[in-house]
C-alpha cells in the first residue's frame, strides 16, 4: 500500500507522542521510586531524630508504653535497643515478649549508626514478618530506630504511575484526532500542489493552486500558478517559433539537412527528401551512411562552401554550404540545387565553341582568297573569278550562319513574343512548297501537300510556323537525291494537329537520329556544309515547335527516307 504524505505525517506525529507518553511513563516507572525512597527515608531520619528527642527523657520501665504509644500516633515501628544490641522496647511487642527478641547489634542499621551517628537498611522483618525501611540513630538509652513498612512506598508510586498513565491515555486519545486534522491541513494544499505540477509537467495549465492559503503554503501556491503561466507562455512561444520554422523548412526550394554534434542526422527538409529520395529511416544516422559522400562528410565536420556532385539517385551537383549551429551543438548544412545552371554554362560554352569554330572556316578561306587576289603579280582573270566566286560562296554561309544565330538568340531569350493565331496548314504549307518550288524543279524532286481541305486551324504564329516547314522542306530537298519524292502530310489528332514531312532520301542512322536536333549536330559535315547547311535548322525547328507547346520528333530508315513530324495544339 502507498502510504500518502498525509497518512505518513499523521503516523509519524501520532507515534512521536505515543513515544513521549510512554517515555514519560517509564521514566516515572523508573527514576520516581527510588526518588521517592530516598524522601522517605530522609523524612524517617528526621522523625527518628524527632523519637530519639521524645524517647530522652523517658524513664526505662516506661519505654516500651510510649513506643508504643507513638506507634499508634504515627503509624511507625519504634524500637529502642541498648548499645549492646539488646532490644529494650519495641513498639510492637509487649513487655514480657522483648526478651525473646534476638540481639540487633549486628543489623546493618545499628552498625550504621554506631560507625556514622545513623544509618539505614531496607529489609524483611523477621520480628513482624514485613519489608520495612529501617532508620537509627544514636541516643541515651543505646540507639532509637524507626521502621516504616514499604508497601507504603510501592503504594505511593503506584498511585503516581497510575495517575499519569491515566492522564497519557487522556492525553494520547485527546490529542489522536487533533493531530490528524493538523496534517490534513498542512498536507492537503501540497498534495494538491503536487498533483497541478503533475499536470503542468504534462502540459496541461488549466488547472490553478489555491492562492487564498495563508503564508509560505500560499506563497508557494502563487509561485506555482506563476511558473505555470510563464511556462506556458514560453511553449506557447516555442510552438509557434517551432511551426513557423517548420513552415520555412518545408517551404524551402533549397535542401537543408541538420546533424548533432555527432554527426548524427537530426532533420532533412521536404526539399532534400525529394532530392534524394530519403525518409524518416535516414534519422539517426551519419551523412556519410546516407549520402555516401566523402566531401560532404568532411564539410560536415570543417564546415564550409563547396560545389559537390552526387551520383545516385541521379547525377545532380549542388552549391552546399555547412555552418555551425550555436555552441557548436551540431552542424546545419543547406544543398543548392545548381544541376541546371552547370548544364547551361555547359551548353553555353559548347555553343560559343561551336559558333567560333563555325565562323572561323568561312573567314579563313574568305582571308585565303582575299590574300591571292591582292597577291603581286596578281592571277589571270579566270582565277580571280574563281576566287571571287569562292568568296560569294562563304560570304553567303557567314550570312546563314548569322541570320541563324539571331533566330536562335531571339527565340532564347524569348524577346520575340509569339503572336498567336489561328493559322490553316493547308495554305501555309503550300505556300513554303510554292517559295522552294524552284530547288524542287532543279534536283527534279516531285514535292506533294497532301492535307485535308477540312483541316482545323493550328493555334499558331504564323511567321515562325512558316520558317518551321521552311526548314523542314529545305531539308528534304537538299538531302534527297534528284528524282526523289517530298510528301507534306497533316491529320487532326485529340487537341492537336499532326504535321509530317516524309522524303525518300538517303535516310539516317539509329544512332544519329536521337541527336539530329541539337545545335550544330550534323550527320555528315562535310556534305551539310557544301549544300549550304549551319546545323542550326533542326534545331530552330525543335524550339519554335516546343514553344508552341508542341512536340517535333524524327523517323527515319537508312536508304528508304525520312519522316520529320511535329504536333501543334488547335
Ligand atoms: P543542316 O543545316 O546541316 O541541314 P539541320 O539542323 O537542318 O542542319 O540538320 C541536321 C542534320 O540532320 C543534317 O546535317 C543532316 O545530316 C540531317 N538531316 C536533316 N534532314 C534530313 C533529311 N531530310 N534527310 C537526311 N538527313 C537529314
Amino acid at each position: 500500500m502507498k502510504l500518502t504524505l498525509q497518512l505518513r505525517s499523521f503516523l509519524a506525529l501520532a507515534g512521536l507522542l505515543v513515544a513521549l507518553l510512554l517515555a514519560i511513563n517509564l521514566a516515572l516507572g523508573l527514576f520516581l521510586p527510588p526518588y521517592l525512597r530516598s524522601r522517605i527515608e530522609s523524612d524517617l531520619e528526621r522523625q527518628t531524630l524527632l523519637a530519639r528527642a521524645a524517647l530522652a527523657a523517658v524513664p526505662p520501665d516506661q519505654l516500651n508504653a510510649i513506643a508504643a504509644r507513638l506507634h499508634s500516633e504515627t503509624g511507625l515501628r519504634v524500637t529502642v535497643i541498648a548499645p549492646d544490641g539488646k532490644v529494650i522496647a519495641e513498639s510492637d511487642k509487649k513487655p514480657d515478649e522483648l526478651a525473646a527478641i534476638e540481639n540487633h547489634l549486628y543489623r546493618h542499621e545499628i552498625q550504621d549508626a554506631l560507625r556514622n551517628g545513623a544509618g539505614h537498611a531496607r529489609r524483611h522483618s523477621d520480628t513482624i514478618g514485613v519489608d520495612l525501611a529501617y532508620c537509627a540513630v544514636r541516643a541515651p538509652q543505646g540507639f532509637v530506630r524507626l521502621a516504616l513498612p514499604l508497601h507504603e512506598i510501592a503504594a505511593t508510586t503506584g498511585h503516581v504511575q497510575r495517575t499519569v498513565a491515566v492522564a497519557s491515555l487522556v492525553v494520547g486519545l485527546l490529542a489522536i484526532p487533533s493531530t490528524y486534522w493538523l496534517t490534513r491541513r498542512i498536507v492537503r494544499p501540497i498534495s494538491e500542489m503536487r498533483e497541478i505540477a503533475g499536470h503542468v509537467a504534462r502540459g496541461d495549465f488549466a488547472r490553478q493552486a489555491p492562492e487564498h492559503l495563508s503564508g509560505e503554503l500560499g506563497e508557494l501556491a502563487g509561485a506555482l500558478n506563476d511558473m505555470s503561466r510563464q511556462l506556458e507562455t514560453r511553449l506557447r512561444e516555442l510552438s509557434e517559433e517551432k511551426a513557423s520554422l517548420a513552415a520555412v523548412l518545408a517551404g524551402m526550394t533549397e535542401g537543408v539537412l541538420v546533424t548533432d554534434a555527432a554527426g548524427r542526422i537530426r532533420l532533412i527538409n521536404r526539399a532534400l527528401r525529394e532530392q534524394f529520395q530519403l525518409g524518416d529511416e535516414s534519422l539517426g544516422k551519419t551523412a556519410l551512411e546516407v549520402f555516401r559522400n566523402v566531401e560532404l562528410e568532411q564539410l560536415i565536420a570543417a564546415p564550409g562552401a563547396r560545389e559537390l556532385t552526387f551520383l545516385t539517385p541521379t547525377e545532380r551537383t549542388f552549391a552546399v554550404n555547412a555552418a555551425d549551429l550555436r555552441n557548436k551543438t551540431g552542424t546545419v548544412v543547406v544543398f543548392h540545387d545548381i544541376t541546371r545552371l552547370k548544364q547551361l554554362e555547359n551548353v553555353r560554352k559548347e555553343f560559343v565553341a561551336n559558333v567560333s569554330h563555325e565562323l572561323r572556316t568561312p573567314l579563313s578561306l574568305i582571308k585565303g582568297c582575299i590574300e591571292t587576289l591582292l597577291d603581286d603579280p596578281p592571277p589571270d582573270a579566270a582565277s580571280a573569278h574563281g576566287f571571287l566566286q569562292t568568296i560569294q560562296r562563304h560570304s553567303r554561309r557567314l550570312e546563314l550562319l548569322v541570320e541563324d544565330l539571331l533566330n536562335i538568340s531571339a527565340l532564347e531569350s524569348q524577346r520575340a513574343q509569339l503572336n498567336f493565331a489561328p493559322v490553316a496548314l493547308r495554305e501555309l504549307a503550300a505556300a513554303v512548297a510554292d517559295e522552294l518550288a524552284p530547288q524542287a524543279r532543279d534536283k527534279n524532286i516531285a514535292v506533294a501537300v497532301e492535307m485535308p481541305p477540312d483541316l482545323s486551324a493550328a493555334r499558331a504564329d504564323a511567321e515562325r510556323l512558316r520558317q518551321v516547314f521552311v526548314n523542314l522542306l529545305d531539308n528534304a530537298l537538299k538531302y534527297t537525291p534528284p528524282g526523289g519524292h517530298v510528301a507534306v502530310t497533316a491529320r487532326a489528332g485529340a487537341g492537336e494537329i499532326e504535321c509530317c514531312i516524309a522524303d525518300d532520301g538517303p535516310g539516317i542512322a539509329p544512332e544519329h537520329l536521337p541527336r539530329i536536333f541539337e545545335r550544330f549536330y550534323r550527320v555528315d559535315k562535310a556534305r551539310s556544309r557544301e549544300l549550304g547547311g549551319t546545323g542550326l535548322g533542326l534545331s530552330i525547328v525543335k524550339h519554335i515547335v516546343q514553344s508552341h507547346g508542341g512536340r517535333v520528333w524524327a523517323e527515319s530508315r537508312v536508304g528508304e527516307g525520312s519522316r520529320f513530324c511535329f504536333t501543334l495544339p488547335i
